[in-house]
């Protein structure tokens, strides 16, 4: 059903027809009113938004740790920090990333003012998934703001405790009659998705991907989608194992494996499997304890579906490391899978869990072979003392993201594009790219309504010296004669 206590337009049952076309009028109205476009008005709106970053800090965390047993820490370095860092990015840049860009011009156009002109698309359509709700919900909107839309943000339904938050606290920083969320699962979202939107931008699983932009096409509407899928990470064998395994088990047990950007899936030569294997077990005990239940960094999976799903994939190749499941608890212990078959299902879907199968392969070639015949991941991992292995890997193939000898920290870096490609995603965000993503990008040229003489040119009758004239004039970017 249709929400928010003050967000949203009053309530209305499901049963109605169309719960969203008042919203929907509404925030289309105030797109036309001009209100969402001058800079004071982003800005004051990305303040309030750092403002409830904050002051809210503490129920932000309360709710991800009911949601997924987030530890503090992990939801400030990947929801609150990031968040917080991207309005403030935003806050200083806003309005040099609003300024016109100058274009150059030919000698056709010498005389007038060519420029691309950022504008607001109008109303943008947020969807976010559960597993980074703050992060995935909130660093889009920034870039929406900034770039001056309105926006209807629909969270995940699975994430309870963060949907109920941002509820109640966006309503109370933002202004509700250019900012609107829509609570519901994918009924509610279909229904939503009726509606034209300027923009829509969905990060979850390519298959609601192609729900949304299929749903996107019926009214032309572009569509941004940061998809998943399975991540793969080769380690080649002049590596120390302890800081190869340190680094891959920080990252594919980081929220408990629920990353999109987590490595799915290890290939090694067998002498580097031998030798990772005691290493992995020795950084799981470290970090996690003897009894990783008991650890307070280690979260949860998010509900018993997902729970049932991975406890499924435990079936695949054979445990090495951990294994222990309690469902009650939607608990999976830090996991290692060897001997697993390309076409066992842990192999053949995002596993999204703390699961890590070692797969092996004789060669470098045979890896980047193995990656290549799979659709094109949102991130890969190369480990290896030699930066031409790296790069090499790097060449040979093709991610949304890649990460040399570490994980998904080049993520945390606005000043580089986030997104996938081909099934992965389409599109990119973070810091100037997410303005860039929220505008219309106008090709614009003003000239002088006066010298009519220097278009004679271009009008019939065309003579046999007009084409050479036109091909002269069009082509000549650097031409001073004028
Ligand atoms: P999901 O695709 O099931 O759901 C995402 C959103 O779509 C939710 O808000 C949900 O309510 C809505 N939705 C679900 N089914 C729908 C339908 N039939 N019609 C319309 N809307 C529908 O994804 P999820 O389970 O929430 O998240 C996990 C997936 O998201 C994984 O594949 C993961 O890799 C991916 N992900 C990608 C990124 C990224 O940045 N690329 C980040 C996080 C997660």
């Amino acid at each position: 059903m249709l929400v928010s206590a003050a967000l949203c337009h009053p309530l209305h049952c499901s049963m109605d027809p169309d719960p969203h076309e008042d919203t929907v009028r509404r925030l289309r109205e105030a797109f036309s009113s001009g209100k969402t476009r001058p800079a004071e008005f982003r800005a004051a709106q990305l303040q309030a938004l750092g403002r409830l970053l904050s002051e809210r800090k503490q129920q932000l965390q309360d709710a991800l740790a009911r949601d997924l047993h987030k530890s503090a820490f992990e939801s400030d370095m990947s929801e609150i920090i990031l968040c917080q860092n991207e309005v403030n990015l935003a806050l200083k840049n806003l309005h040099t990333w609003m300024k016109d860009e100058p274009a150059a011009t030919n000698l056709f156009t010498k005389m007038g003012s060519a420029f691309t002109r950022k504008e607001p698309f109008g109303l943008v359509l947020i969807i976010s998934p559960w597993n980074y709700p703050v992060n995935l919900s909130l660093m889009p909107l920034v870039g929406a703001i900034a770039a001056g839309n309105c926006v209807i943000l629909k969270p995940s339904e699975i994430s309870k405790g963060t949907e109920k938050v941002l509820a109640e606290l966006l309503p109370q920083y933002l202004d509700q009659s250019c900012f609107a969320m829509v609570l519901g699962g994918p009924q509610e979202t279909g229904k939503l998705l009726e509606h034209k939107f300027d923009h829509i931008f969905f990060t979850g699983s390519p298959r609601v991907g192609k729900i949304i932009m299929a749903a996107a096409a019926k009214h032309l509407t572009p569509v941004t989608l940061e998809l998943g899928g399975k991540n793969p990470c080769y380690v080649d064998d002049d590596c120390d194992p302890q800081t190869v395994a340190n680094r891959v088990a920080w990252f594919r047990y980081f929220n408990t494996g629920q990353t999109c950007v987590a490595p799915d899936y290890v290939l090694c030569s067998p002498e580097m499997q031998e030798r990772l294997l005691p290493a992995l077990q020795s950084a799981i005990t470290r970090f996690y304890g003897d009894d990783p239940q008991t650890s307070p960094n280690l979260g949860r999976i998010i509900n018993q579906k997902h729970f049932k799903r991975l406890q499924g994939l435990l079936g695949c190749g054979r445990v090495a490391i951990g294994g222990q499941t309690d469902e009650r608890d939607c608990y999976i212990a830090p996991t290692v899978l060897v001997d697993v078959q390309e076409t066992e299902p842990v192999m053949q879907e995002e596993i999204f869990g703390p699961i890590l199968p070692l797969v092996t392969v004789r060669s470098l070639d045979e890896a980047i072979n193995f990656i290549n015949r799979r659709e094109k991941p949102l991130a890969l991992y190369a480990f290896s003392n030699s930066s031409q292995v790296v790069n090499h890997v790097l060449e040979c193939t093709s991610s949304g993201g890649f990460g040399g000898n570490d994980g998904f920290l080049y993520l945390t870096l606005p000043s580089l594009p986030f997104g996938g490609v081909g099934n992965s995603g389409m599109g990119r965000y973070h810091g100037k790219f997410s303005f860039d993503t929220f505008s219309h990008h106008r090709a614009c040229l003003l000239r002088s309504s006066g010298m009519e003489k220097l278009n004679e040119i271009r009008y019939p009758p065309y003579g046999p010296w007009s084409e050479q004239l036109i091909s002269w004039a069009m082509g000549s970017q650097s031409c001073t004669l004028l």
